[in-house]
């Protein structure tokens, strides 16, 4: 009957609610050991110009779980952030950047950048300036190579105080990447008040769909509009020869996406693409 599907639905959503809050909680409870016993891992996706050259690495985090083996961000950055935790995260996997940085400088090999994912709940608990301006005089770096990647959430409230944040640490030198760029509601007017210095361009439009004429139109729009506000994009999601052909036909330089790599282990990394400065 009507009446026991609705029950089994019931049922069914209890479980599911249950389910997640056992998976927060379980989180919650692991994240300080996992920081403590180095299980939070900065995998490095290369970010390459048109001719394939890594100009540089996105930090994307992994949990290596000794149990259950690799977690993906999906699964536990937004657990922490609607717990007031992801600033623990975060602080820990940007002095893990800092540190690959400056092992990579005292080799000889300064010519790369890495960008670091910051959250929007971050600019509540720390005050970002004085971080990263503590972290790069911590580990001798140049502000230019470590690169801060906000999304437009981060200016949903509070525009005033944050971007005053956001300015002080371009007036330093961090080159602010714009991440996940059209995906939102406000990406537009968004860039008129925001200064940022790199757009990356969400894989939203890469997508399948049944209008693929029309997302090229976009597409090429976007790409017009920073080539006159002078901001280098950078196309995320490439994974196929052909989107990185027509997305340099627009004027496209960059491109970070699996068509050219993964993101992978710093050992991985290290030993396929450091390659020293002539
Ligand atoms: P994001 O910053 O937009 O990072 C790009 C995501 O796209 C990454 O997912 C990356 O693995 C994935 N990706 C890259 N190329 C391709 C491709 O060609 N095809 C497809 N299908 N996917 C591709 P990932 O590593 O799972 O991270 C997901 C999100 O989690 C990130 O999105 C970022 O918002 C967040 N995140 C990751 N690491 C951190 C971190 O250390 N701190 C914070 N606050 N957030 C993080
Ligand atoms: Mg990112
Ligand atoms: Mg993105
Ligand atoms: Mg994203």
């Amino acid at each position: 009957s009507i009446k026991d599907d609705v029950n089994i639905r019931i049922a069914y959503y209890e479980n599911e609610m249950r389910e997640d809050l056992v998976w927060e909680q379980k989180i919650l409870g692991e994240l300080e050991d996992a920081i403590k016993e180095k299980h939070l891992l900065p995998y490095l996706q290369p970010q390459v110009d048109v001719d394939g050259k890594i100009e540089g690495a996105e930090v994307l985090v992994r949990w290596r779980h000794p149990q259950e083996g690799l977690r993906m961000p999906g699964k536990f950055i937004n657990v922490l952030e609607k717990n007031g935790k992801i600033v623990n995260l975060d602080m820990y996997i940007w002095e893990e950047a800092c540190i690959i940085l400056k092992s990579w400088k005292e080799r000889g090999f300064d010519n790369m950048y890495l960008s670091v994912n910051i959250s929007p709940k971050d600019f509540y608990y720390v005050d970002l300036y004085e971080v990263f301006m503590k972290l790069i005089e911590k580990y001798e770096l140049d502000a230019k190579n470590l690169r801060l990647e906000i999304t437009e959430s981060v200016v949903m409230n509070d525009i005033e105080q944050k971007l005053l944040v956001i300015n002080k640490l371009r007036s330093a030198g961090f080159l602010i990447e714009m991440d996940d760029f059209g995906s939102g509601y406000s990406s537009l007017n968004l860039l008129k008040d925001l200064p940022v210095d790199i757009l990356k361009l969400d894989m939203v439009f890469l997508k399948e769909t049944r209008n693929p004429e029309r997302a090229k139109i976009i597409l090429q729009e976007i790409i017009n509009m920073a080539r006159k506000l002078i901001i280098p994009v950078i196309s995320e999601g490439v994974e196929t020869e052909e989107q990185v052909s027509f997305l340099s036909d627009m004027g496209c330089g960059m491109f970070q996406g699996y068509y050219f790599a993964k993101p992978i282990s710093l050992e991985e990394f290290e030993e396929k693409y450091l390659v020293k400065n002539e």
